[in-house]
């Protein structure tokens, strides 16, 4: 058995992923390129005497060095040589999407188009020479309609026939004009005197990208022997060509290359039975309308917001339900079974790992709905409008039209939100977006400002809500502008283009395979960050310090946790909130926000007596497991009217925890002096601003990578006691509260 190592390279959206998913089926492997965030696919089949390694290389427009994804596809194509580069292009939108192919051929690796979409191209009226193309780029093209299935067998042989012959063409190339070519002849000569260096690159295609100004490549030049006199020719070169064009010479370049291609396809692609306007068109003519637009995309986006955050709800409470009833009590059971029963043990699989494990589970429903809600959006082709429609307004804060949606979800919960950054195709974009994200105030962080509003302003408690939402957007923004104009300053993408791709009706098993892959994913990686912290809070409140109790049997202000607590404390003097109850609670709310008010009432020791649940039998639990499901997915269906914002199901009114709320106050009260107020305000805006949860650290963790995810943490907790102090000094000395 022979092996063939075959790139897959093309425009985003241009249909690799469901090529190289349709080629490979389950034989896939997806991991990060080495040291970024830029997803990796690889897999492998089998076709006639050849195992075929597939690799699924990121989506560019072009292979410049201005994004991590443009570098990662021409390093791999330049270092790893593949035996073949099968570059995809979308046939209704041909000529953008020859922009990359011919820089591929350009790197001189043989080449097999897939001239995917045909369908589409097809529906438009396009009439494409197959042939012609064929003969005009010196590669052989293949049509497909992958989504379909269409033409992958042809690919396949396509693939091993090509393998097979003895590659003896002539290289491809442009011609980019007598000036040009002059300089590039001489530059190739001068190249072809240092061997090394021509054996590390394409000649020509060093060449021209060395007149293009291309810094990646200069940089690498000038370590290497012989690489400064081929700059100072270079330099002269360049010199020389700007004064005769009196433009730049990547400029040129650029649009010699466009020409090229332009003149291609209007020799290959027969327009004339284009229909003018296509249904596309027209709803576009509506959907981006300056106006309309924008209603429109905010409908959507509720519509979005809706599903993850409340129609996900009723199966959130069955997880939760089924983690902490059933589950809890098998693992009761098995443990009693070897004797452990009522140890410290039960207490530490119960309290410990299942309590914090499940604190990840009840998040996968969410995360599906959110993805399910994505599938529809990015493969119905809506995805790319809404961001053109956003795009003006993002920008005016530095981020993408496309960093909208996480920005929205983010109000219903960081984790998916975080997660939805991998829609931006961009890592800096992407990096940009998942910093802000964690400022959208999440659904768990309502609770704790609504128990404090009612304590601390029974009068204006609406209002102080929405300031703390309000606030949380106003950071990013600022954040957002700061960032832009010095971390992640740099040169645009000079080839963006926002893609309108044609509507199309999303497939169900594309879906579902958006839907699982992710949700996977995020459970394969996001439950060991969780785990490890719930053990360590456990132990922490097992121990006990002082007040002669035994282990796993203390009152939480004796355990060690307390004491942790009490260290903490002094550098909340300066925020009005030094009490170790109110650290101890901003401490659980660092694994998550839902519990910080639990923790406050168990830290005030206003908790009530716990509920004792009658004993069940393992068939019981079972059967409980079942109904319950039933029951989340009648609920969940009731909730689909919350879409447009009918409320079918009735809220029980929660209960006024009048206890909690006095010993609240009398702690805020004495640790500031009497300026309780003020020192719940800060006390908000620290819970709003720093680490949203344990799990949305392993969501950037994952998304954006180990480095930045602590410039994250770090920054959001300096953040927050920047913003608590000036809250509450600035409200002492304006002589507030
Ligand atoms: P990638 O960004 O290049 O990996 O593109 P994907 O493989 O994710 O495809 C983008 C969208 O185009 C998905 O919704 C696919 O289902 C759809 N798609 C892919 N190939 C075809 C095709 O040949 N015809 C049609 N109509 N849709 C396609
Ligand atoms: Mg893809």
């Amino acid at each position: 058995m022979k092996t063939l190592r075959v790139a897959l390279a093309g425009n985003p959206n241009a249909g690799k992923s469901t090529i190289f998913n349709a080629l490979t089926g389950a034989r896939q492997h997806v991991g990060n390129w080495p040291g970024k965030t830029v997803e990796k696919k690889e897999g492998k089949f089998r076709y006639g005497d050849y195992e075929i390694e597939l690799v699924d290389l990121p989506g560019t427009y072009s292979l410049t060095a201005y994004s991590p994804e443009e570098m990662i596809a021409r390093d791999y194509i330049i270092n790893e040589k593949p035996d073949l580069v099968v570059t995809v292009v979308d046939a209704a939108n041909l000529e953008r999407n020859l922009y990359l192919a011919v820089q591929v051929l350009e790197l001189e690796v043989p080449i097999i188009m897939a001239l995917n979409m045909s369908d589409v191209a097809d529906a438009r009226g396009l009439k494409i020479d197959q042939a012609g193309l064929g003969a005009g780029l010196n590669a052989p093209v293949v049509r497909t309609a992958a989504s379909k299935g269409d033409g992958l067998d042809a690919l396949r042989d396509q693939i091993v026939s090509f393998a097979g012959k003895q590659q003896t063409a002539a290289p491809f190339r442009i011609d980019y004009g007598s000036e040009i070519e002059r300089e590039l002849n001489e530059l190739e000569t001068t190249i072809h005197q240092h061997q090394h260096i021509a054996e590390q690159f394409p000649v020509r295609w060093l060449a021209v990208k060395l007149l293009e100004g291309d810094d990646d490549i200069q940089t690498r030049l000038r370590v290497v022997e012989g690489g400064m006199e081929v700059l100072v020719q270079v330099n002269n070169s360049a010199d020389k060509l700007e004064k005769e064009f009196d433009d730049d010479v990547d400029v040129i370049v650029a649009d010699e290359r466009y020409g090229w291609i332009n003149a291609l396809v209007r020799k290959t692609v027969d327009r004339s039975r284009v229909n003018r306007l296509t249904r596309s068109d027209q709803v576009d003519r509506i959907v981006t309308h300056r106006l309309f637009g924008i209603p429109i995309f905010f409908l959507a986006m509720w519509a979005v917001f809706k599903l993850t955050a409340d129609v996900s709800a009723p199966y959130l409470d069955w997880v939760d339900g089924v983690i902490s009833g059933p589950i809890s009590n098998w693992v009761i059971g098995l443990l009693s079974l070897v004797g452990l029963g009522g140890s410290w043990v039960e207490s530490l699989f119960v309290d410990g790992i299942i309590a914090g494990v499940g604190g990840v589970m009840v998040f996968v429903p969410v995360m599906m709905f959110l993805y399910l809600a994505l599938a529809l959006l990015e493969d119905s082709g809506y995805m790319a409008r809404a961001a053109f429609v956003m795009d003006r307004l993002m920008h005016a804060i530095g981020l993408h039209g496309k960093s909208f949606l996480p920005m929205l979800v983010g109000f219903g919960c960081t984790v998916p939100a975080m997660y939805a950054t991998r829609t931006l195709e961009n890592e800096k974009d992407r990096i940009l977006t998942g910093l802000l994200v964690p400022f959208m105030s999440c659904g768990a962080r309502l609770p704790v400002y609504v128990l404090f509003a009612a304590i601390f302003f029974p009068q204006n408690a609406g209002l102080v809500v929405f300031s703390m939402y309000f606030l949380g957007i106003l950071t990013a923004i600022v954040l957002g502008i700061i960032l832009k104009n010095s971390l992640f300053k740099g040169k645009e993408e000079s080839t963006f283009v926002m893609e309108l791709p044609p509507y199309r009706l999303p497939s169900l098993r594309s879906i579902w395979f958006h839907m699982w892959e992710r949700t996977y994913s995020f459970m394969r990686k996001a439950w060991t960050i969780i785990m490890a912290t719930s053990i360590v809070i456990w132990f922490l409140l097992a121990i006990p310090v002082r007040g002669g109790a035994s282990f796993a049997d203390t009152d939480v202000s004796n355990s060690a946790f307390a004491t942790v607590n009490e260290w903490v404390t002094p550098a909340l003097a300066p925020l009005g909130f030094n009490s170790w109850q109110a650290s101890s609670a901003l401490m659980t709310g660092f694994l998550a926000k839902e519990v910080v008010v639990s923790t406050m009432s168990q830290v005030y020791a206003v908790a009530g007596a716990e509920e004792v649940a009658a004993p069940t039998t393992f068939f019981e639990d079972l059967g409980e497991i079942v109904t319950s499901f039933v029951s989340a997915t009648g609920d969940t269906i009731k909730s689909l009217p919350l879409i447009v914002g009918i409320d079918l199901l009735d809220e029980e009114a929660e209960e006024e925890p009048t206890a909690l709320m006095h010993a609240v106050r009398a702690g805020f009260d004495e640790s500031s002096n009497g300026h309780g107020a003020l020192a719940a305000l800060a006390f908000m805006v620290f819970v709003l601003i720093y680490t949203p949860c344990m799990t949305a650290v392993a969501a950037e963790k994952q998304e954006l990578g180990a480095k930045w995810m602590w410039v994250s943490i770090i920054g959001q907790l300096t953040l927050a006691w920047l913003m608590a102090f000036a809250v509450y000094q600035g409200g002492l000395l304006l002589g507030l509260g």
